[in-house]
């Protein structure tokens, strides 16, 4: 990270791409590209705005949120204090700026992320932010642009930080369906939750010159792989040339392209009903209030037992999967295949089954009980072609009017090279979008293991029930403790800190309903687990199944819309 502070008197700066040493007033009139080699260096929200928008157009939106620290996490130092010593280094509030102003004329909302500030993390302010700046985009019906810069969702705030890629979505899916134009231009760097969400999913991708994105980091995927990474992987590019970006744009024309694509959305708007407004999330209408309450009989309370146990329980090799379930849970399970674009990924099952009479598409993570097993399905990790199995599958099922049912035991994504290559980024984010707005019900269980947007990827449900001993996180404890702690061994710290279990995340309204496991896990007793979960998704399935699609689709978006500020702290801020 560079030290922002006192940058204004620097007289000099030695180019990161050649190691010229520039007069600094001379790189900042070319934008800070270096005029020798063309390196873009990176930009502060600040900087970036003046540099994008016309002269004395831009209002600020409120940026003022709440302290939010959900978690009460605490690594070498309490999440506070690293907020407090990131105001301190960038003069912000937070990892983003947002406003409103014009570029050639033409208004625009516009959302600027700023890695300076840790790492340009999406934690529920800046999601919140963003959210807020989309929803100003459509009261005024104005195109919506994004620029970010990011490492990733902010692992301080958990699960929390994940629901932020749902609640940007649906912003940006209620923009498109008003008609309104979004565009995300991505910046050096973009990576995980971000890039697997608003920095793909709007209509159009431009990457600035020199900007690297991918949903795995480079250093992940080395470490995971154990192979060197090809020459440029994952530049703007090998995007382009990977069918990821729509363009590639140098700094200095980066206005002037925007501007055109203002004019040209702005001519071409067709005259449509705008569709009713997202209600604010205060209403506090909810599902609950729609159909009638869920039995009760939740089994007894948990006991409290320690997360890192919990993590090593939900990864059993013992613990049913998908197969398994659609064998004792579903009847006559018809399997589908296929992506349509030339892949079928083993690590995700799905098919027309039945539950209890009713037909269902279910869709699920598929790890195994044996390393061969594993190996075979990949562990569980689906590439771009498993969601996009899941995508059509759930298209299929919107179609047909059957409700889906989706099981999610995953460490994560694929994390690898060629997953890179085909989109993992691009695949998650349009997965989470289409869920946002099908127009069926949804029901998600969290069988075991819920890693990161993988798992978001088929999460976002009007229903989401955990089994007891499940686990459902940002960041696998591991990484979490590589990064923060910085020691693999902190995994059982981190998986603490990180409120991974069924009773936290259902504290934190991430979960709606606990299914109890027969004692001591699943893998105890997988054929009294299947009757629990059978019945547990009947009571939730079978209420959903009489409320309008409009409705359902409103009320989904209102579950995913309460994760923001107002979960994190008061109310206290902005004009609703
Ligand atoms: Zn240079």
């Amino acid at each position: 990270m560079t030290a922002a502070a006192g940058q204004e008197e620097q007289l000099w700066s030695r180019c990161a791409g050649c190691a010229s040493l520039l007069y600094r007033k001379r790189l900042r009139r070319n934008l800070d590209v270096c005029p020798e080699c063309g390196e873009h260096s990176r930009l502060g929200a600040p900087e970036r705005l003046r540099q994008l928008v016309d002269p004395g157009s831009l209002r600020l939106l409120p940026d003022r949120l709440p302290e939010a620290d959900p978690l009460d996490f605490v690594d070498v130092l309490p999440y506070p204090h690293r907020l407090t010593a990131a105001r301190a280094a960038t003069g912000l509030p937070e990892a983003v700026v947002c406003g409103v102003a014009t570029i050639g004329e033409h208004p625009a909302a516009l959302a600027v992320m700023d890695f300076r500030f840790l790492g340009g993390s999406l934690g529920t302010a800046v999601g919140e932010l963003i959210t807020r700046t989309a929803e100003r985009a459509l009261d005024d019906r104005v195109p919506l642009i994004l620029v970010t810069a990011s490492g990733g969702a902010r692992m301080q705030e958990g699960a929390l930080s994940l629901m932020q890629m749902a609640t940007v979505s649906q912003a940006i899916a209620a923009l498109r369906e008003a008609g309104l134009l979004t565009v995300s231009v991505l910046t050096d760097p973009t990576y995980g939750g971000v890039a697997a969400s608003f920095a793909t999913n709007t209509d159009l991708v431009l990457a600035e010159s020199g900007a690297r994105m991918g949903f795995a980091g480079p250093r992940v995927i080395r470490q995971v792989t154990g192979r060197a990474l090809p020459e440029g992987f994952q530049t703007a590019d090998f995007l382009l040339r990977h069918g990821q970006v729509d363009m590639v744009v140098q700094r200095r024309s980066l206005r002037g392209r925007l501007a055109a694509l203002l004019a040209a959305a702005r001519a071409g708007r067709p005259a449509r009903t705008p569709v009713p407004r997202q209600e604010p999330a205060r209403d506090h209408e909810r599902l609950a209030d729609a159909v009638p309450p869920a039995a009760a009989d939740g089994g007894p309370p948990p006991e409290v037992v320690d997360a890192w146990d919990t993590v090593r329980t939900a990864r059993h090799p013992g613990r049913p999967t998908t197969l398994d379930y659609l064998d004792s849970v579903f009847d006559g399970f018809v399997e589908l295949h296929g992506d349509r674009l030339g892949g079928d990924c083993p690590a995700i099952v799905g098919g027309i089954a039945r539950l209890a009479g009713r037909h269902v598409m279910v869709i699920g993570h598929q790890k195994g009980h044996t390393t061969a097993d594993l190996v075979a399905r990949n562990f569980g990790m689906a590439s771009p072609a498993g969601h996009r199995k899941a995508l059509r599958l759930m298209r299929l099922a919107a179609r047909l009017g059957l409700p889906v049912v989706t099981l999610v035991d995953t460490p994560g994504a694929d994390p690898g090279i060629s997953a890179e290559e085909q989109g993992q980024a691009a695949a998650i984010a349009e997965n989470i979008l289409t869920l946002t707005v099908l127009p069926i019900p949804v029901v998600t269980v969290i069988t075991g293991e819920g890693g990161s947007g993988g798992a978001l990827a088929l999460g976002v449900a009007d229903r989401v029930l955990m089994l007891q001993h499940a686990v459902y996180s940002v960041i696998s404890p591991e990484g979490c403790a590589a990064i923060l702690w910085p020691d693999r061994s902190a995994a059982p710290q981190a998986a603490r800190a990180l409120r991974l279990t069924a009773p936290d995340l259902c504290r934190l309204g991430v979960v709606d309903e606990i299914v109890p496991e027969p004692a001591a896990a699943a893998h105890d007793d997988p054929a009294e687990t299947a009757r629990r979960l059978r019945a547990a998704l009947l009571t939730n399935l079978v209420p959903l199944l009489d409320v309008p699609p409009a409705m359902l689709v409103r009320l989904r978006r209102q579950r995913f819309r309460r994760f923001g500020a107002t979960r994190a702290g008061s109310t206290q801020v902005g004009a609703r």
